[in-house]
């Protein structure tokens, strides 16, 4: 189906109407369009792998809000588990049984002893590395180039798609010395890490399958790499499984190449489309977290009991078999995209996530990835849109697909990008 652009009506009073009251009109940069240009689609509808936008136009959905939906959306089992909570009240600020019920879940299926829910991917890495400076008595952090771990001040420094398409490498407001310990060396660098990290460094932080500088899987031997390095120097390993936890493999990137982290940080799928996160790993580790140990770390609406009831909905009913759906049509969706690219292209998988670089060879890290045709990337993505696709808006961000994304609607994209490459390039 071939969209006017007037049809977007709807979309376009909202937008100028949020522009008053919200900056850039929306909740979070990377929805503002400013990296593919245009407006914004406003949407009042989502359902399995479809949105239904402000003007009642249907999209077939590759950001699955940003990787938190696995079961598609508005999940009959995860909206009813939602209700039956509600009903039972929204939050006590106490604890209650679904956070013990989540908390069994996940520990059953990852490398971590014990767990702390809090409501962001953000408030998760920023205890972690609390708790890992904590634990170590060092200052000094290093993550990687491209690597993104939410919005905190350590954290925001060369922090991938979201502040490097819009060329910032760091955001203004972030006095020098909160980076000052911050150690940045490029991703899948293992002797750049031997280089960097020393006895003052307390954790290094990794997101074991990096997706936010498009998708770049670690290279082998990478991630061993780390965990080696990591104990030569008493460091310890964070995993930011953020996104690829219960996504990439039921017990994530940590199962999935066989390392075992100190820590580990979740959000996204283990909140079944509600806000929430958690950090976890080892127990003497999460034993210095308050109450029984000296590490602070508090939240009013942690834990609550809308977010545990959707989280376990969620994760509880992911099984082998989801897992082997979701690589089945990952396959199908990376054979299909790589048939049809006319133009010299990337396309890059690991399990649900999938991007694809406009470059001649296979990107491993954000200098690479950074050479991305972005405007060629910014048509295809409005010409996909008029088909009705709606991929992540910008160049530098995973693609993320659900197990309600059927074989039809896999086909169908492929034969849209085919036709939406063709008239981009
Ligand atoms: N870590 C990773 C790997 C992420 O991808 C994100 C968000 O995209 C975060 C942390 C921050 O999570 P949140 O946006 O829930 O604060």
């Amino acid at each position: 189906m071939i969209i006017e652009a007037d049809q977007y009506v709807t979309s376009e009073r909202l937008y100028s109407e949020a522009c008053e009251f919200m900056p850039g009109g929306v909740n979070s940069p990377v929805r503002a369009f400013r990296a593919v240009g245009g407006t914004p689609i406003f949407f009042q509808r989502a359902s399995g792998c479809h949105l239904i936008d402000a003007d009642g136009r249907k999209y077939v959905d590759y950001v699955s809000s940003w990787g938190a939906i696995i079961h598609g959306h508005a999940d009959p089992v995860t909206v009813q588990a939602i209700k039956e909570a509600a009903e039972n009240g929204t939050s006590f600020g106490a604890p209650h049984e679904g956070e013990v019920r989540l908390a069994r879940e996940i520990l059953g299926r990852v490398p971590a002893e014990m767990i702390r829910f809090v409501n962001s991917g953000t408030e998760a890495t920023v205890a972690a590395i609390r708790l890992a400076r904590a634990a170590t008595g060092r200052a000094k952090i290093l993550k990687f180039e491209g690597n993104y771990h939410g919005a905190a001040d350590c954290l925001l420094a060369k922090a991938g798609s979201g502040v490097a398409t819009f060329s910032l490498p760091d955001s203004a407001g972030v006095p020098a010395g909160s980076t000052a310990d911050t150690l940045v060396v490029p991703y899948n660098d293992l002797a750049a890490v031997a280089e960097a990290l020393s006895d003052e460094v307390a954790a290094v932080i990794v997101e074991p399958v990096a997706g936010n500088m498009g998708l770049i899987p670690p290279a082998p031997g990478f991630l061993p790499g780390l965990r080696e390095l990591c104990d030569k120097q008493g460091a310890l390993l964070v995993f930011d499984e953020v996104m690829t936890g219960f996504r990439v493999a039921r017990g994530g990137a940590a199962e999935l190449y066989s390392i075992q982290p100190d820590l580990l940080c979740y959000g996204k799928v283990i909140g079944g489309g509600l806000p929430v996160g958690a950090y976890g790993g080892r127990r003497d580790l999460m034993e210095l977290v308050a109450p029984l140990g000296p590490m602070y770390q508090a939240g009013t609406l942690s834990g609550n009991p809308l977010a545990m009831a959707a989280g376990y909905a969620a994760v509880s009913r992911l099984d082998n078999e989801s897992y082997e759906r979701l690589e089945a049509i990952g396959v199908r969706l990376e054979n299909g995209l790589k048939q049809v690219a006319s133009v010299p292209a990337q396309i890059q998988r690991v399990g649900s996530m999938i991007s694809v670089f406009f470059t001649p060879e296979p990107v491993t890290n954000m200098s690479e990835g950074g050479e991305t045709d972005r405007k060629l990337f910014g048509r295809l993505f409005h010409s996909m849109l008029d088909k009705g696709f709606y991929l992540p808006p910008s160049a530098l961000e995973a693609w993320f697909f659900t197990l309600a994304h059927g074989e039809d609607a896999i086909d169908a994209t492929v034969e849209a990008f085919g036709a939406s490459l063709r008239e981009a390039s």
